[in-house]
């Protein structure tokens, strides 16, 4: 069968609309058939929010600076890619991941797997929380679990098993980092799905955990060949250029944003701002849900309001690079999180350099800051030089770093991070069912499935095989000519 002539459109050049870009042009050239494949993204380089660079022999990451080695999407992407030889895992620095505790840096007790605790001792003599949370949180073997299937807040799933203020100091700011949400609006369901499980099938989360640190002990599956959080020797920004490097065989066209979509026949037509239209016989949406929103509101405002009902959260990354000298011995591990109890603007900060290697050169160190959360957005518009006064404030109070930086970067990201809020699960039921109107036309990227890296790969990923068996499937009839004029591809 042939598809000749045929058009699928991608709009969105994050990691989500490359990894799909990436995944339709292997399968239209391992099957034979030949369709078009373009790109749209409205920013002038695509990546989205992968985002890397190299200063002052610094590597700053806008964005993402890692992702979860155990989401197989990742890692499978690079082999594919043939970039497996430049990943890279975090460094071994002994001491892991601090946590702000009355304004004091307190370790993170080891054993804690997905916020529960699974050795005794290293939590029993941790100074993070009260004697009387500690046992709280011991007792968590015999809390029944709840039968009902209603979903639930993280936040009140984390304080029902453990105790409050292990959520309060533990939790939170653990989760914080993941979706700088308010964790008693985000959806178990959504958000940790795992979590749940382990407390229907095993009855509680101790217990859970403990089966399967017997599980792998017993086991003789080799150990995992990466650690869990990896990037690339040079940065995530590798990843999106790798792509844009190997997507020769479609039509990449960074700078042009896609204003609205309609339909066209069987198909639809893509106007394009300052361009022509564009016709297409599928369309692969990796734009955030407000954005596809906009773009589909004349087409369906059922569809287009349900979209807009995913709340964001913006946030803002400041990067800051001093002379190792200056901030000799005030360093803490990778990093450390703030919880929300502790009322800073600051939510968490990246020993970088400690992170990963090669992050700064020698006689240089990296940190890396991140202000803005659900209810406190506001600081991410301070002044530049308000918002480094503010940061550099909460570092000399909790670090005792009273140094310059020698060089900062600020990163805003506005409405950055979708929030999958109490609902999330109900709400992606009814923009499937009013998707089914519309034949080839798929929803991908952050705003629906998980945030991650990988889950977005994975996103990417589905879409493209869908779009490209209902090509096969010839369930898209052809649509006439593209009405567009050609446009400056990049
Ligand atoms: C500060 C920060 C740190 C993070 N850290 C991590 C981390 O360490 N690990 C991890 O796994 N995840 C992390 N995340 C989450 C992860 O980076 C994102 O969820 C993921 O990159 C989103 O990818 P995406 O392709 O869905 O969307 P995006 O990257 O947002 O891409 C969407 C693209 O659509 C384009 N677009 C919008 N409107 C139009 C239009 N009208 N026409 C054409 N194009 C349009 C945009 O310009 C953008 O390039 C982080 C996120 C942020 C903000």
């Amino acid at each position: 069968m042939s598809a000749t002539g045929q058009h699928i459109v991608i709009v969105g050049g994050g990691i989500a609309g490359l990894s799909a870009a990436w995944r339709l042009q292997n399968l239209r050239d391992e099957s034979g058939v030949s369709y078009r494949i373009s790109l749209y993204e409205a920013d002038q380089h695509v990546g989205g929010k992968l985002r890397t660079e190299h200063t002052d022999g610094l590597t700053i990451e806008a964005g993402p600076d890692s992702f979860l080695s155990y989401k197989p999407a990742g890692i499978r992407l690079a082999k594919e890619l043939g970039i497996e030889d430049r990943i890279i895992g975090t460094r071994d620095t002994g001491d892991g991941t601090f946590i702000l505790r009355d304004g004091q840096l307190e370790p993170l007790p080891e054993g804690i797997t997905m916020m529960v605790p699974t050795k005794l001792r290293p939590l029993l003599r941790s100074r993070l929380l009260s004697t009387r949370a500690k046992l709280r949180m011991a007792a968590e073997y015999f809390v029944p679990p709840r039968e009902d299937d209603a979903d639930e807040s993280i936040g009140s799933f984390i304080s029902r098993r453990l105790g409050r203020e292990a959520f309060d100091h533990m939790a939170q700011p653990l989760l914080s980092g993941i979706f700088a949400g308010d964790a008693d609006q985000l959806s178990l369901a959504s958000t940790f799905p795992r979590l749940r499980d382990i407390e229907r099938k095993h009855g509680g989360l101790v217990r859970g955990m403990l089966h399967q640190r017997r599980a792998a002990a017993q086991s003789d599956a080799p150990a995992a060949p990466y650690p869990p959080f990896v990037s690339f020797a040079n940065g995530m920004g590798e990843l999106a250029d790798a792509l844009e490097d190997r997507l020769t065989g479609v039509d990449v066209h960074a700078g042009l944003a896609v204003e609205n979509i309609s339909r066209d026949g069987a198909g639809y037509r893509l106007q394009i701002r300052n361009g022509e239209p564009v016709s297409a016989d599928a369309v692969l949406m990796a734009t955030p849900a407000y954005a596809t929103a906009g773009m589909i509101d004349l087409m369906d405002g059922q569809l287009s309001a349900l979209l807009r009902r995913i709340p964001y959260v913006s946030s803002a990354t400041i990067a800051l690079g001093y002379r190792a000298e200056d901030i000799a011995g005030l360093q803490s591990g990778r990093g450390f999180v703030i919880p929300h109890v502790e009322d800073r603007e600051l939510t968490a900060v990246t020993w970088a350099s400690n992170k990963f290697e090669g992050r700064a050169p020698e006689g240089m160190a990296l940190l890396r800051t991140f202000v803005g959360r659900a209810g406190r957005e506001d600081v991410v518009n301070l002044a530049d030089d308000a918002l480094l006064e503010l940061v550099q404030r909460d570092l000399r109070e909790i670090l005792g770093i009273t140094a310059t930086p020698v060089v900062n970067r600020i990163n805003r990201w506005y409405r950055a991070m979708p929030q999958y809020v109490l609902g999330h699960q109900d709400r992606l039921r009814q923009i499937d069912s009013c998707l089914v109107r519309f034949p080839g036309l798929e929803f991908l990227g952050a705003s629906y499935h998980g945030v991650g890296i990988p889950d977005c790969i994975e996103s990417g990923d589905q879409a493209a095989r869908r779009a490209h068996q209902r090509l096969l499937d010839g369930l898209i009839p052809h649509v006439s000519a593209p009405a567009s004029a050609p446009v400056s591809g990049v």
